[in-house]
């Protein structure tokens, strides 16, 4: 072994498999914008597709955006432990598939996650060395606006999500990395750097 492949093997093997990729934020900030972005502008990375148990928006495909299922059905896949995590978020079921983000990781792709705050939390348990993006809006205000815009839920909707973004805030403290969604054009290039920025981070845990 010559000295370059000592150091290569010391230091390599975190970047031989995928990492984690979480962003979070409250609804209507710009997750799923931001996130189209990242998957089509960073190679090598990949969507996790959650399942959930609300309805399908207008545009939204059942494998692309997300797994619509019953009730029922999602509860079974919780007893099956198909879940790495998963968490009820404005009255509806929403969990992230295990295998899935195993074999990504495993195959040395990055794997991007959008979910909510008590998943970031979860995920961090399992993946600690993920990267934990948390966006937030510029103003309360502008998140209404924002959501109102998006016009694709309900007014009822948008009062639910609106009154759980206060909370979702308190969960800030367990992200790696808070960045404003102002002006999109500057929120793409910022974390478009943090992640590629983490594809090098050396770990020391133990060292
Ligand atoms: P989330 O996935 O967080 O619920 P979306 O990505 O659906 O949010 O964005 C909500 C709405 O805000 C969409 O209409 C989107 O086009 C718009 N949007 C996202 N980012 C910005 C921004 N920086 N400035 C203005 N509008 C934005
Ligand atoms: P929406 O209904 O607007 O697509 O998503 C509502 C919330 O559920 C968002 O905060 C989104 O990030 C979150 N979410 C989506 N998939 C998952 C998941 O698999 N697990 C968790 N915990 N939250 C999710």
């Amino acid at each position: 072994m010559n000295k370059i492949d000592k150091y290569f093997h010391k230091y390599l093997p975190q970047h031989k498999k995928g990492k984690v990729v979480v962003i979070s934020a409250p609804s209507g900030t710009g997750k799923t914008t931001v996130c189209k972005y990242l998957l089509k502008h960073i190679p090598n990375l990949k969507y996790s597709v959650s399942y959930t148990t609300r309805e399908k928006r207008v545009g939204e495909i059942n494998g692309r955006d997300y797994f619509f299922v019953s009730e029922e059905t999602f509860k079974k896949m919780v007893q099956q432990n198909k879940f790495i995590e998963w968490a009820k978020v404005h009255n509806h079921y929403y969990g992230t598939p295990k295998k899935f983000v195993e074999e990504t990781i495993n195959h040395g792709q990055d794997i991007l996650l959008d979910i909510d705050v008590q998943g970031g939390k979860n995920m961090k348990k399992v993946y600690p060395d993920g990267v934990y993006i948390f966006l937030l809006p510029p103003s309360l205000q502008v998140l209404k606006q924002r959501l109102l815009n998006r016009g694709k839920d309900t007014l009822k909707d948008i009062k639910v999500r609106l009154k759980n973004a206060i909370k979702e805030l308190e969960y800030i403290k367990y992200y790696d990395y808070v960045v404003i969604n102002d002006k999109l054009k500057e929120t793409l290039e910022i974390i478009k750097s943090i992640i590629i920025s983490e594809k090098y981070r050396i770990f020391r845990r133990g060292k």
